[in-house]
């Protein structure tokens, strides 16, 4: 299979009111080019290193997202190019992409990274969290970022009754963001779940962004 077969294959099974962000990380230019070359245009990448010399090597009009764990000094790097970024997880991120992005006259859209599986290794914040967080209302305070939905990894398991469970749950936490805090802001729209390995189960429960690398590229090589 190639990247390009991989790719029309992938689009059929996905409706087009659902984006396809190619996860990119691990993979030369190259496979980025090809998978541009038949219309892909969102990327999707997780260390700042990596992305900030793909990004250079390749054309304009691609919407670069940063889907993995980010640093505040790593921010710097990324705002002059960056689209979306999935995994905003405190506060202190926020704020800084902010500042950041005000300095480079530019909106960055955030997506909050909400901790829905059952291990202890990933990132987010619990729902509490996110509560807490918004209820204080200082984002409304940033002008240079736009809270754009929410992110959730599933947990990496073969049982799906429970990936399903909790891709609910982030549907139903993204409903509740909506009509207690968002509901008159139009850019909270997106929901951003879904893998190589389940994301025709976040497409069933209402995923609207998924993040697909391994189907597409191959295997990755670390
Ligand atoms: C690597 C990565 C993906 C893509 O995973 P695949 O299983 O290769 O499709 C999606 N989301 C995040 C946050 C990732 O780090």
């Amino acid at each position: 299979m190639s990247i390009t077969s991989n790719l029309i294959e992938i689009k059929k099974g996905i409706p087009d009111a659902v984006k396809l962000v190619a996860v990119s990380k691990f993979h030369p230019t190259e496979a980025i080019r090809e998978a541009y070359s038949t219309g892909q245009r969102i990327f999707g990448e997780s260390r700042q290193q990596e992305i900030t010399v793909k990004h250079k090597d390749l054309p304009e009009d691609i919407e670069w997202h940063f889907i993995g764990h980010l640093q505040t000094n790593k921010i710097k790097q990324i705002v002059p190019y960056i689209h979306t970024i999935h995994s905003v997880d405190s506060w202190k991120l926020l704020a800084e992409i902010d500042k950041v992005a005000k300095k480079a006259d530019r909106i960055i859209k955030c997506l909050l990274e909400i901790y829905i599986a059952d291990e202890d290794t990933k990132f987010g914040l619990d729902f509490d969290e996110c509560r807490s967080f918004l209820d204080q209302n200082l984002w409304q305070t940033l002008s240079n970022v736009q809270i754009a939905g929410v992110m959730g990894i599933a947990t990496y398991t073969d049982n799906m009754d429970k990936v399903r469970t909790e891709f609910r749950s982030l549907k139903t936490f993204f409903d509740e963001l909506k009509s207690t805090y968002f509901e008159n802001f139009d850019y909270f729209r997106e929901i951003s779940m879904g893998m190589s390995h389940d994301y025709h189960i976040a497409i069933e429960e209402g995923s609207t962004m998924v993040r697909i690398g391994t189907s597409i590229f191959g295997e990755r090589q670390y």
